[in-house]
């Protein structure tokens, strides 16, 4: 793929307290790309996205070099790395349950609004195109959502951010196999937006279909690396990840 590189990750290390979660994780994400980071429960994938976000939990530290565009971001907090193109769906949605779905939406453009920005609101069309069924509940408190409508919650109010890298933390958990389906038809739909999507799964199989290219990370470490279509067809990658389907 010779798409412009956007993000650069390399020699990241984590921890937490005494204990190194991450020892030298490293990877790409180019224009246009849907890329994964597949692995066990506890490999530190939650971690690294957490980390290139500047988003660990007040026990974690980091270092190694994060770079977007190539800006070294590493020093730089939330915030600024939101304003540069950046953002995060994690693990848990953390959406305001009482609040309605558009209000919501409206939060994830809040820092565009706070930078004086005119137009902040501008991403709500294309978000209520990509979920029409957010359209349709916009006045619903967010709280009265399916699991999947608050997937998509979540991923329509980073999205108004304008980010130009999408991470995701976990789409598909804890959602049935047909809602798990539409999630990921939707991510292949934000690659024609030109977003380019950092992809988190424990659900290897959905996430090697989508992606382009993929990493596997084992206990903190990258082990592998290639195009999706190939991990998918490696015989260690089906043997471990994949099962017999
Ligand atoms: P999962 O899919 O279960 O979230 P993961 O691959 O995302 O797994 P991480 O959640 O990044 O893995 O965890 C990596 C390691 O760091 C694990 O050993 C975990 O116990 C540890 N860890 C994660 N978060 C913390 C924390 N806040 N404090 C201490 N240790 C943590």
């Amino acid at each position: 793929n010779n798409g412009e590189v956007l993000l650069d990750v390399s020699n990241l290390h984590a921890r937490y307290g005494k204990v190194e979660a991450l020892h030298g994780a490293g990877l790409q994400v180019r224009a246009g790309q849907i890329v994964t980071v597949i692995g066990p429960n506890g490999a530190g994938k939650s971690t690294l996205l957490n980390a290139i976000m500047g988003a660990l939990p007040t026990s974690g530290s980091a270092s190694g070099s994060v770079k977007y565009l190539g800006q070294e971001l590493s020093s730089m907090d939330v915030e600024d790395r939101v304003a540069r193109g950046l953002c995060l769906v994690p693990e848990k949605r953390e959406l305001f349950a009482t609040m309605s779905v558009e209000d919501n939406l409206q939060l994830g453009a809040y820092k565009r609004k706070k930078n004086g920005e005119a137009n902040y609101m501008d991403q709500i069309d294309s978000v209520y195109a990509l979920f029409p069924r957010l359209l349709e509940r916009r006045k619903q408190a967010a709280g009265t959502l399916s699991g999947g409508e608050r997937q998509m919650l979540a991923v329509g109010r980073a999205l108004m951010a304008k980010p130009q890298v999408l991470m995701l933390d976990e789409p598909s958990l804890g959602l049935a196999p047909l809602i798990t389906k539409e999630i990921f038809h939707i991510i292949s739909e934000l690659r024609k937006t030109g977003v380019a999507t950092l992809l988190i799964e424990q659900n290897a199989r959905a996430a090697l279909q989508v992606a382009d290219y993929a990493y596997v990370l084992e206990m903190g470490e990258p082990v592998m690396e290639g195009p999706a279509s190939e991990l998918a067809a490696n015989k260690q990658i089906i043997e471990s990840y994949l099962g017999f389907a």
